[in-house]
């Protein structure tokens, strides 16, 4: 209900790719993430990559993360966001970067974990890549990721950078009204969860990473 009442992402800028999630979607994975490997454990904090109104930010904030940067290009979006951050007195444990997520690596530097939902490269080819980059050079323990259904490129991505990466949940997201015209009218578009952590399948000691 917290996440569900947060202050909405603005939606209104189509090439940024803003396809929220929305707050049952995020709340059942941050819940599945968060049985796993604890928000409250990660010491060095979380990140959330595209951040909009913060709501995957502010759901591992509320089950625990001790902190949690938050990357963010549109003011409208960091509006939201910085607002619900205060409505829930998190501000003190976040911090808010109105920046494009490739100027942004010595910030994330050493975090623990990156949930992210980023824009899925529909609109523009690849508009994804450079979250996946930032993610992967930011996050020690594992990330996160929410995209489209049809995904097949993020196992093969994750593996050639020593990463291994676990389809694992699937949701239906509901699409904003605003987008929902671009899409044949469909109320919904079907994304999945991934989960990427370093190392190889087999548990052993982490494959020499190439530069991602
Ligand atoms: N994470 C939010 C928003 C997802 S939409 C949620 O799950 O609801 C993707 C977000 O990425 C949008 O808010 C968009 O403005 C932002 N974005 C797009 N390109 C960006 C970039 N290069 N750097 C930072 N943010 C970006």
């Amino acid at each position: 209900m917290a996440l569900s009442g947060l202050p909405k992402h603005p939606t209104q800028n189509a090439k940024l790719e803003q396809y929220v999630t929305d707050g049952n979607v995020a709340a059942q994975w941050l819940a599945a993430i968060d049985m796993e490997e604890p928000f409250a454990d990660q010491a060095e904090g979380i990140a959330d990559l595209g951040a909009g109104n913060g709501i995957l930010g502010i759901g591992a904030l509320l089950l625990g993360a001790p902190r949690a940067i938050f990357v963010e290009v549109d003011a409208a979006a960091c509006e939201a966001l910085e607002a619900g951050l205060r409505e829930h007195d998190l501000s003190q444990r976040a911090t808010v970067l109105r920046a494009d997520v490739r100027e942004v690596e010595d910030a994330l530097r050493g975090c623990d974990v990156v949930v992210m939902n980023p824009p899925w490269g529909q609109q523009r080819r690849s508009a994804d890549r450079p979250f996946l980059e930032a993610a992967a050079a930011a996050a020690q323990r594992s990330v996160h990721l929410l995209h489209s259904a049809g995904a097949v490129h993020v196992e093969p991505w994750a593996a050639d950078c020593g990463w291994v990466a676990r389809r694992w949940m699937e949701a239906q997201l509901p699409l904003p009204r605003t987008y929902a015209h671009q899409q044949q009218r469909r109320g919904s578009t079907p994304a999945a969860m991934w989960w990427l952590r370093r190392g190889s399948p087999s548990g052993g000691p982490a494959t020499a990473a190439q530069p991602c």
